[in-house]
């Protein structure tokens, strides 16, 4: 079913993007990869997933926090790799520090970056999934966009907000052959979270898998990291014909997180 159509994934030059591109193109997709990185490195991811699944893989490093470039990447897809038929919104970035301390630059980017970056897009390519008559809007929300955790409060407003405007499209697309989701995976073990582990391993005093293991226990009833294999596997569900009637809801992939 998704064999031939077209995938924007945002931030896949990185973690769950990354597995989230590899995921659709091994099922068929042309894929425009996004996001930051070494030029080098980027290329060959490109070149890579083009030849290992037989798709055509294009490249922007439009910046997600610029209105201006996030419809000129939706263009440049459309023109390039034709679509798009598929949107996954997943650009984001982390900030912890309490709110009295919180910069409002950081505040700003996260705000950017991991919302108003899935509007613009969504604005872009409406009119593009109507008229072909078909499309998959897949929001990367979180664990946080259904929890609060103190010290995120940039992060968990973001993630609040992209539930929000997944539900909102969802109502105004219910009619179309249109669906939008929002997956909220718990902790996943990527250069993201890894941050957080080594700030609270350098703080504690303790080591990297201490560390990890403290961030499973207060959060991750699991005890174990989800994947970025497993996010996209959830993705491709959600652009698969068995979830047409699934549109406007939230699927946590958070080894229990948001149970208790
Ligand atoms: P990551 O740091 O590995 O990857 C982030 C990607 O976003 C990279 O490709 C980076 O270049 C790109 N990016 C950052 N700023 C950008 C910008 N301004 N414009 C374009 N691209 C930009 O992070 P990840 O853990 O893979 O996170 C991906 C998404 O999943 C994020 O939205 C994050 O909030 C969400 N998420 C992650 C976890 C987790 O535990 N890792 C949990 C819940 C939700």
């Amino acid at each position: 079913m998704l064999k031939g159509k077209t995938a924007l994934v945002t931030g896949s030059t990185s973690g769950i993007g990354q597995a989230i591109a590899e995921r659709l193109a091994a099922a068929g997709c042309n894929v425009m990869l996004n996001g930051f990185g070494d030029a080098a490195e980027i290329e060959a991811l490109r070149g890579g997933l083009a030849a290992s699944a037989g798709v055509d893989v294009g490249y922007s490093g439009a910046d997600m926090s610029k209105p201006d470039q996030i419809a000129d990447l939706v263009e440049e897809t459309a023109a390039s790799l034709g679509g798009p038929d598929i949107v996954v919104n997943n650009a984001g970035i982390q900030y912890v520090a309490p709110i009295e301390e919180f910069p409002a630059a950081r505040w700003e980017a996260i705000i950017a970056i991991n919302l108003s970056a899935a509007f613009y897009s969504t604005a872009a390519v409406l009119p593009k999934m109507r008229g072909a008559g078909w499309g998959r809007i897949v929001n990367i929300a979180s664990a946080h966009g259904l929890r609060a955790s103190a010290g995120k409060a940039a992060y968990v407003a973001a993630k609040h907000g992209i539930v929000g405007l997944t539900k909102v499209t969802a109502l105004e697309t219910a009619e179309d052959p249109i669906t939008c989701n929002a997956v909220c995976p718990g902790w996943v073990l990527t250069p993201l979270v890894q941050k957080q582990i080594d700030a609270r391993a350098a703080e504690q005093g303790c080591s990297g898998d201490e560390a990890a293991r403290q961030l499973l226990a207060e959060k991750q009833p699991s005890m174990e990291f989800a994947t970025p294999a497993q996010i996209a596997g959830t993705v491709a569900f959600l652009c698969s014909a068995d979830a047409e009637q699934i549109t406007g809801t939230t699927i946590s992939v958070d080894g229990g997180w948001t149970a208790r």
